[in-house]
């Protein structure tokens, strides 16, 4: 038997829903909260801003979300969130920098036994 008259507040607007979607288990814990209620304007409009931003995913180039040109000079633009001008379309848009750390590791040198003929590692 379905549940028709069960309402809920939508999370955006407050006004009275039925739509409900209840999260995993997981997720809940992570978030702290059991699910959540969107009215299907708040839905809709969501889905708008969504399909606007047209955010591209993090990549080591940078995308233009208006013209998905290369931004080629995209090192010199500072760690952090910037405004950043398409040279391709002239537009603006937001950009979220990270800076990628990688490490490389090895031995110090003056640790090599004397001797050591390069053969099985110690
Ligand atoms: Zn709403
Ligand atoms: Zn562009």
């Amino acid at each position: 038997m379905r549940e028709e008259s069960k309402m809920y507040t939508c999370d955006m607007c407050g006004k009275p829903t039925p739509n409900y979607r209840e999260y995993s288990p997981a997720l809940a814990a992570i978030v702290g909260v059991q699910g959540r209620s969107w009215c299907d304007e708040c839905r809709r409009e969501l889905r708008i801003v969504h399909e606007w931003e047209n955010e591209q995913e993090a990549d080591e180039r940078m995308i233009c979300p208006y013209c998905e040109g290369e931004i080629s000079d995209s090192w010199e633009y500072e760690e952090g969130e910037s405004e950043i001008v398409c040279p391709s379309c002239d537009r603006t848009f937001e950009a979220e920098i990270s800076s990628v750390r990688t490490y490389r590791t090895r031995r110090r040198i003056e640790d090599m036994p004397d001797g050591w003929d390069g053969g099985e590692l110690l």
